[in-house]
């Protein structure tokens, strides 16, 4: 499997919280999407409907800077333009941790992705 270097770090920071990453979470961030937007989108998407993540109703999610600097680089974005938070969304969204988003259920990745198979 090609495995990125933003990839492998991330993979890193998870292992050192005992966390491994599922392969949907994989696949979502790293082998879908051409930008950032469509990365946040889909994993959104993952979360609060096969995840169901419990967010008490806030539908703005906040991601872990590990999540968000691994997508970073892998669309070669640079902060803090790339994506900085405002502070009303900080505020107002829920914070997702790393456990929440490793311990949600992930759909498996499709059978077409040539990086995952
Ligand atoms: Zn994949």
């Amino acid at each position: 499997m090609a495995e990125s270097g933003c990839e492998r770090e991330l993979e890193l920071a998870l292992e050192d919280m005992n966390l491994e990453m599922p392969n949907g979470l994989r696949h979502v961030l790293f082998h879908t999407g051409t930008c950032r937007k469509d990365v946040y989108r889909s994993m959104w998407g993952s979360l609060m409907f096969i995840g169901k993540l419990k967010t008490g109703g806030v539908r703005t999610l906040v991601y872990p800077e590990e999540i968000r600097e691994a997508v970073r680089r892998r669309f070669g974005d640079r902060p803090p333009q790339a994506g900085a938070y405002d502070r009303q969304y900080v505020d107002q969204g829920y914070h997702v941790s790393l456990e929440e988003l490793v311990g949600a259920k992930w759909r498996g990745p499709p059978k077409t992705c040539k990086l995952c198979n």
